[in-house]
């Protein structure tokens, strides 16, 4: 996969991975996400994997060098160029051959780490009291600050309410 601007599509994933409900299928959402070659994702994998996304939910809300560097040595890297699946010549950061969950932990904090070296203001979390969805904000100006329409519309309706006389 190619890492586009703000960490592409591994950042993208990173997003997704963090943004998944408890109980969602991890293996649907690698695919859905078209992220090849993926193999089954057997219950070890599917725990690590769990055990991945909250560490790549504490990068959201505390992106540093510090936070990425560990994050990047828990992965078992070897980065290198593949051209798999009739894909455009891209840079790999694991082994083809490599269990899936070693694989999406390289891409993804591989992803994150680019991010951060590119715009590190760009690794978002929803300004709304309570809401945890992270995003990569692709925004022209970079000042995104709400996950969606209905949590910036949420917070300035509340706004708005408290500045009416009572
Ligand atoms: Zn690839
Ligand atoms: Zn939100």
């Amino acid at each position: 996969m190619h890492f586009n601007p703000y960490g592409g599509a591994a950042a993208e994933l990173a997003v997704r991975l963090v943004n998944a409900a408890p109980d969602q299928d991890l293996g649907r959402l690698l695919a859905e996400s078209d992220y090849k070659p993926l193999s089954r994702i057997d219950a070890r994998q599917d725990a690590e994997l769990r055990r991945w996304i909250r560490e790549l939910d504490a990068v959201f809300s505390n992106p540093s060098v510090d936070m990425l560097n560990a994050l990047l040595a828990k992965t078992t890297s070897r980065p290198y160029i593949s051209t798999h699946d009739g894909r455009a010549p891209h840079l790999h950061y694991s082994e083809l051959t490599a269990p899936a969950d070693e694989r999406v932990k390289a891409y993804t904090a591989f992803g994150l780490a680019t991010l951060f070296c590119e715009d590190s203001t760009r690794i978002g979390r929803c300004a709304r009291e309570g809401c945890p969805t992270v995003f990569v904000d692709t925004s022209r100006n970079g000042k995104r600050r709400f996950c969606s329409t209905k949590c910036s519309t949420r917070v300035h309706v509340a706004q708005h309410r408290q500045r009416r006389p009572s």
